[in-house]
């Protein structure tokens, strides 16, 4: 059985094996969220307002907490960060977060993800604190949609992504998460915007989290938007897509000014090439986005554990890492939605 396996076997693992799970997969990327809160209710997202609770402050991880994990982390092989949330930019002061994750030893990537609604007045001192690269969640260009969808305004998301852009914060990428009768329409409009602001943009097949929205409803594959005659116009579909190793498979436009990126976690799993492990705002460690078991790092440290105590916590954090992930719809934890875990 799994949970049998001693972490010495990790230990015994060949040195140039790296930090790897027990099928072979190494796990150089952490994605860290720094808050499960929110200025946006994206319907996909999060859930009603009523049966929603952000943490409390004392249970969030501290900047130095956080600062002292990936230094372990790092120690082991994780060379890419990304924040994340909950929306990243409502946590106070995250520069100071930034420029501390900067200056570990082994951490060569940084970037987060962000729904640009607060970019404009921070993108510049993200950049000068360390920032690399930013993702921005955009999934409509309709302000009336937009508001809908997600309950902010659209207008300083624009900005924000030009703040980025002006900022030097590159590549700059879009996600877009396609939910059909909702934004499905607008695939072409959304390739030419970000052609337009010299970004790349993904589009991202819609997961069946917790307290989300009607999947079966609004789920639409990758594979029917690639055959719109639309979307054909502008992307080269014949052409062999580069997978760069990401969860995105990549398509060149036709008019050569770039690339359109399709992550399907539902239609095409991208789980043998996974090197991911996330850590929430209150400090669990999971391996997998959908399987529901963390490990409680905060506790661990503020029980006093030592970085060895740290380290041990990620090797186990691996042997649990499921060789796939499994999307089930009826699972009754309370943790599943995306706000909760960090998208
Ligand atoms: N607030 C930030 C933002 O808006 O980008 C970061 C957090 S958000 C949870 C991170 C990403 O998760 C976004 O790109 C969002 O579109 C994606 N996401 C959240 N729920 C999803 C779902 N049910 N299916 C697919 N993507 C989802």
């Amino acid at each position: 059985m799994v949970e049998a396996m001693p972490l010495e076997f990790f230990e015994r693992l060949p040195k140039d094996a790296g930090f790897a799970d027990r099928f072979g997969r190494r796990l150089s990327y952490l994605r860290i969220s720094v808050t499960d809160r929110c200025n946006m209710r994206c319907d996909y997202c999060r859930p009603a307002p009523d049966s929603y609770r952000a943490e409390s402050h004392a249970k969030m991880l501290r900047y130095e907490e956080i600062g002292r994990i990936v230094r372990v982390a790092a120690g082991l092989g994780i060379s890419k960060l990304r924040l994340t949330g909950g929306e990243p930019l409502v946590r106070r002061d995250l520069p100071a977060l930034i420029e501390r994750l900067a200056a570990i030893p082994g951490i060569r990537d940084l970037s987060m993800t962000s729904n640009a609604s607060l970019l404009e007045r921070h993108a510049k001192a993200l950049a000068r604190a360390g920032l690399g690269r930013i993702n921005i969640s955009i999934d409509s260009l309709n302000a009336l949609r937009f508001r809908r969808l997600t309950g902010g305004e659209l207008q300083p998301v624009l900005a924000g992504i030009r703040a980025a852009r002006d900022a030097g914060l590159a590549p700059l990428k879009l996600n877009t998460v396609l939910m059909r009768g909702i934004n499905d329409d607008e695939v072409a409009e959304l390739i030419d915007f970000a052609a337009d602001i010299g970004a790349t943009i993904r589009f991202i097949e819609l997961m069946p989290m917790k307290q989300g929205m009607d999947w079966k409803r609004h789920y639409i594959a990758i594979d029917e938007i690639l055959a719109r005659r639309d979307v054909r116009a502008r992307v080269d579909v014949g052409a062999v897509p580069a997978d760069g190793n990401t969860a995105a498979r990549y398509l060149p436009l036709r008019d050569g000014s770039g690339e359109v990126g399709f992550i399907m976690p539902m239609s095409s799993r991208f789980c043998e090439g996974c090197n991911r492990l996330r850590l929430t705002a209150d400090g669990g460690l999971r391996s997998c986005l959908p399987a529901d078991r963390q490990l409680n790092l905060r506790d661990l440290i503020r029980g006093g554990g030592s970085d060895d105590d740290i380290r041990s916590l990620f090797l186990r954090a691996a042997l649990i890492k499921p060789e796939i992930g499994i999307y089930d719809f009826d699972a009754a934890s309370p943790r599943r939605s995306m706000i909760h875990i960090g998208g």
